[in-house]
């Protein structure tokens, strides 16, 4: 399987009646890197920085972060690589939260976490903005903030950044002055207003793990409502494709990096729903460029967009298997 699978590798990314699809990596580890060079990605399109973070008294400094990023660029060869900044909190708890001043709350989902906590802590968030940048000197990167739900949020982030560029010009240090900058949609309030934030990023990445958590209210590590996640529960399509549509309305590019994108079972509906850029688990890429370069769209269900609408769950099933049965 694996054997067969390899040959897609140097395979361009693109479906039979030919259109273009970008494959990129996740990234959680620096010994990603290896994974991720190996499958093919054409860069990593969510770099998760949380691991600089864990386990430790105080957070990381410009010049340890500066080596961490600057090693994920170089090691990428020029591929771009989508820099998230620390989305600390709930699931991704600090051993102890030592260095935070954390207070233990009921809803650490619903608490301070991602861009908030960022915003709250902007001498540890300035840090890495400056560390991000500097590493931009060295590779293309973009900068992507967590858990977006309001224009405030990513102003006041966007305010920082041009902040620290500013420090940065003042101290000679070089960056990429055109580093693009996105939101991530990961709140269905965001969802809903994608065009509203669409208007001021470059890009877009839809997180399904929290969308799903959020849209359907079911904790994505509490086992007993697993049973609940469903990314084909229509509220998660609509969400989905909303995001989808405002970003071609203003010609912003979209990708989705949550779990949802490495998951064969949702590709061909994601790319009917016009999903261009698929960030996933190293793992799954190979698989992922198989679908896609078997699939030709022309030939898919009239009525695939019809399963939005679906308020069976064994409909929507039925639906996906005709999506996803065998093009001839
Ligand atoms: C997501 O929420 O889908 C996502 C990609 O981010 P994380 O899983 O790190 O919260
Ligand atoms: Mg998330």
């Amino acid at each position: 399987h694996i054997s067969s699978l390899s040959r897609y590798k140097s395979q361009p990314t693109r479906t039979r009646d030919g259109k273009t699809i970008t494959l990129l990596a996740n990234a959680e580890l620096p010994e990603d890197i290896t994974t991720i060079s190996n499958a093919g990605a054409q860069g990593i399109g969510l770099y998760r920085t949380e691991f600089l973070y864990m386990n430790r008294l105080a957070p990381p400094e410009e010049e340890e972060q500066l080596a961490a990023y600057r090693d994920v660029v170089e090691g990428m060869n020029n591929q771009p690589v989508t820099i998230r900044t620390f989305d600390l909190g709930a699931d991704k708890t600090v051993d102890g939260g030592r260095h935070l001043t954390q207070t233990v709350v009921t809803n650490p989902a619903l608490g301070l976490r991602a861009i908030r906590l960022c915003l709250t802590q902007p001498a540890m968030f300035r840090t890495q903005l400056r560390a991000i940048l500097r590493a931009s000197a060295y590779g293309k990167i973009k900068i992507m903030f967590p858990m977006i739900s309001t224009m405030h949020e990513l102003l006041q982030a966007r305010n920082l950044l041009e902040q620290c560029k500013l420090e940065l010009d003042k101290e000679g240090m070089e960056y990429d002055r055109q580093v693009e900058i996105g939101a991530m949609i990961e709140i269905p309030a965001s969802a809903v207003c994608a065009e509203m934030f669409a208007r001021h990023v470059d890009f877009l990445s839809i997180g399904t793990n929290d969308l799903i958590q959020y849209t359907l209210a079911i904790d994505r590590i509490d086992d007993t409502v697993n049973y609940l996640y469903d990314p084909l529960h229509p509220a998660v399509l609509r969400l989905i494709h909303m995001t989808l549509e405002a970003g071609r309305k203003f010609n912003v590019p979209v990708s989705m990096c949550g779990e949802m994108a490495g998951d064969p079972r949702y590709t061909r509906l994601l790319l009917a729903m016009g999903l261009e850029h698929f960030s996933m688990h190293p793992n799954a890429l190979l698989e992922i460029k198989q679908i896609i370069n078997e699939t030709d769209l022309s030939l898919l269900p009239a009525n695939t967009l019809s399963i939005m609408e679906v308020s069976d769950a064994l409909e929507a099933d039925m639906l996906l298997e005709q999506i996803n049965a065998p093009i001839i």
